[in-house]
């Protein structure tokens, strides 16, 4: 999707602050924070949203919430966080790119 701004993100033509990456799924922190702690995980392969899922999506739209707490406790979520997935026009969907939103104020202190 050549004007689709998180796919830019993807293919590094724009930049972003990159939490995650691997060959399927991105993490990246949100350009407009709406707490201490918000990112957004996103497939590499573009969906607008998912109101497109189909069975075949399962094992990525699996991985994509297996992941988030991970990735959540890494930011330093030890407590819980929000997620977040705004679907469709219906949904207050803006960038349609299917992401999660992960978000959290309760942020554990680095120790040491
Ligand atoms: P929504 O589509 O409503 O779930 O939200 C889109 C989200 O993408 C908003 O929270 C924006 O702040 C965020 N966003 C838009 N452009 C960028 C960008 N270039 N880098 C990071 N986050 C972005
Ligand atoms: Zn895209």
């Amino acid at each position: 999707m050549d004007d689709c701004i998180f796919c830019k993100i993807v293919r590094g033509d724009i930049p972003c602050r990159k939490v995650y990456d691997d060959g399927e799924l991105l993490a990246f922190h949100d350009i407009h924070p709406a707490a201490k702690v918000h990112f957004m995980l996103i497939p590499k392969t573009h969906m607008d949203s998912l109101l497109e899922a189909e069975d075949s999506h399962a094992p990525l739209l699996g991985r994509m919430l297996v992941l988030a707490p991970r990735l959540a406790r890494e930011q330093g979520l030890n407590n819980g966080f929000r997620t977040v997935i705004n679907t469709g026009k219906g949904g207050g969907q803006e960038v349609f790119h299917l992401h999660i939103h992960i978000i959290g104020d309760d942020v554990s202190p680095v120790v040491g």
